[in-house]
């Protein structure tokens, strides 16, 4: 097939989160074309049923498919974020916490004002540098706001959402199906292809062939057809990230909610912690080269205060990079199946949702040919790359060195890709970082904000000298006047749990 005038069936393969997202965005493109969708799912493979936070697109799949928050939300108990708080990554005196901002209107105003003050730290001048102090979003958290501004108040925030995995898949699962998606439950052993290397049809444990024109390959880690059929190349992301491994365990949650996922550096990773409407999900992602599961599982436990062993915990394996082409011949792999980077910035839906999305594009304009394949795969290969960096940077800019784990991250350059050596050398010689994203077209990844956030969040600074009283007086004014600012921005914001109980029953 050239062309997408002969799109007639599409397969999905899989019912886990990237299988009804695809199905939700394709259904929207295509709809009124008259193209089957068909979404099968193994009656014995379950769904991962881990991945509780987002990044700020989710809202815009919802908003795109008119999907109200009040709709969705309390059917999976989810909550809002604004942001990422990473605690202990750094021992440098006054870094042992940072927040990663979801971004603000107000930002505008006090953004310039941080990154003022970083390149001043950045000459060594002793003054307040930490991202914590400069965005609203921050505040939000501290209070326990709902990033939902009032009317009266011009500025809006952007957010993501926490929610449970396996309610937000049944949620999009019925969803689809009032859109016109086809399912099928049937387990899928094997798939045959024509004589040009295509997926014919896809065949099942009960003896049945299903034929499309393209197949979405949404079968998990497990990749069935972009790995197992058409054996497409895997670009292992392993020299750079170690974690390979997860434990998962919730925990009871009382009181009132940030609207934050916490991100807690353990010996041998970090640990997560995400709110929902009824507990809390938290985990520990490390790597299996340095600890085994059950050191894994008790170093969580006692993190968590939940020694007696009688809720359950959860261990996942995880794959880290990418395939080489994720849209292979007639199928196109979404989600897990095309690749994983750990959940560190909750990136895997928004990654599964640009990967569609941009399909969506070339659907649009209808071109199947090589070159156009080409063109889609070298983008989202961009999408995978800049995000891995980003998350690298973490690791990179890490002070810890209690444990093998942390210094052979620190230590090991080797796999650093020479765009992030771009960013650190545009960093450490005090150069304009701004310049250095737009000239590598790196912001259509990681925001401005983000880099400042990550590296002056960490601590790199070189060491200060004490700022003149003249600095150091203007300094403080300054902070004082943000401070206050930001404390009267955030009045226009209600309490997160009471926006979320009033959801319900909306
Ligand atoms: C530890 C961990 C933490 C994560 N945290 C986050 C996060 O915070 N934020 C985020 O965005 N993402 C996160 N993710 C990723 C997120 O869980 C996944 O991206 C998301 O759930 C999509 O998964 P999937 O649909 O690709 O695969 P799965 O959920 O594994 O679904 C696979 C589907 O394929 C079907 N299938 C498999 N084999 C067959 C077969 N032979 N025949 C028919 N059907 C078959 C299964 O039945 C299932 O329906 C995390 C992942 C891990 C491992």
């Amino acid at each position: 097939m050239k062309n997408a005038s002969e799109l007639k069936d599409i397969v999905i393969v899989g019912g886990g989160s990237a299988g009804w997202m695809s199905a939700m965005i394709l259904a929207d493109t295509l709809a009124a074309k008259g193209v089957t969708i068909t979404v099968l799912e193994s009656p014995t493979v379950g769904v991962i049923g881990v991945g509780e936070g987002s990044t700020p697109a989710l809202k815009r799949f919802f908003d795109s498919l008119n999907i109200a928050e009040s709709e969705w939300m309390p059917q999976c108990n989810a909550t809002f974020k604004s942001g990422i708080t990473f605690d202990g990554w750094s021992t440098k005196p006054g870094f042992g916490k940072y927040f990663h901002q979801f971004s603000t209107m107000v930002d505008k105003l006090t953004q310039p004002v941080f990154i003022s003050n970083v390149h001043a730290r950045l000459q060594g001048v002793d003054v307040d540098a930490r991202p914590d102090d400069y965005f609203l979003s921050r505040l939000l958290v501290e209070n326990k706001l709902a990033p939902l501004a009032g009317e009266s108040f011009p500025f809006t925030a952007t957010y993501g959402y926490h929610f449970d995995a396996a309610l937000l898949g049944k949620f999009l699962h019925k969803k689809a199906l009032e859109r016109g998606v086809r399912y099928r439950v049937c387990h899928v052993t094997r798939a045959t292809q024509d004589a040009d290397g295509n997926i014919a049809a896809v065949h099942t444990s009960d003896g049945e062939a299903v034929a499309a024109d393209l197949f979405i390959d949404c079968s998990g880690f497990s990749a069935l057809l972009i790995d197992k059929t058409l054996k497409t190349p895997f670009v292992s992301y392993s020299d750079v990230l170690f974690n390979d491994a997860a434990v998962a365990l919730p925990t009871p949650l009382e009181g009132p909610i940030a609207p934050q996922t916490v991100s807690t550096a353990m010996k041998y990773g970090w640990a997560w912690q995400i709110p929902l409407t009824n507990r809390y999900g938290n985990g520990y992602v490390y790597s299996t080269r340095y600890c085994d599961a059950d050191q894994a599982e008790t170093e969580l436990r006692h993190k968590l205060g939940q020694l007696d062993g009688s809720t359950p915990a959860r261990h996942l394996k995880m794959k880290i990079g990418r395939v080489a082409q994720h849209w292979n011949k007639n199928c196109v792999a979404v989600g897990l199946s095309q690749g994983f980077l750990e959940p560190l910035e909750a990136t895997a839906l928004y990654l599964t949702q640009m990967t569609v999305a941009i399909f969506a594009l070339f659907l649009d304009k209808g071109d199947f040919s090589e070159p156009a394949r080409h063109a889609y795969n070298q983008e989202v290969n961009g999408f995978f790359d800049g995000h891995r960096d980003y998350i690298v940077a973490h690791f990179k800019t890490s002070s810890r060195a209690d444990t093998a784990y942390w210094r052979d991250n620190a230590s090991e350059l080797d796999g650093m890709s020479d765009s992030l050596k771009g960013i650190f050398g545009t960093w450490l010689q005090a150069k304009d970082l701004s310049a250095e994203l737009v000239r590598q077209d790196l912001e259509r990844y990681y925001p401005v904000g983000s880099w400042y956030a990550l590296m002056a969040g960490m601590g790199v600074f070189p060491a200060a000298r004490m700022a003149s009283a003249q600095e150091a007086s203007g300094h403080a004014e300054q902070r004082a006047q943000m401070r206050e600012f930001l404390r009267r921005c955030a009045l226009n914001f209600r309490d997160h749990k009471l926006v979320l109980q009033e959801m319900v029953g909306r």
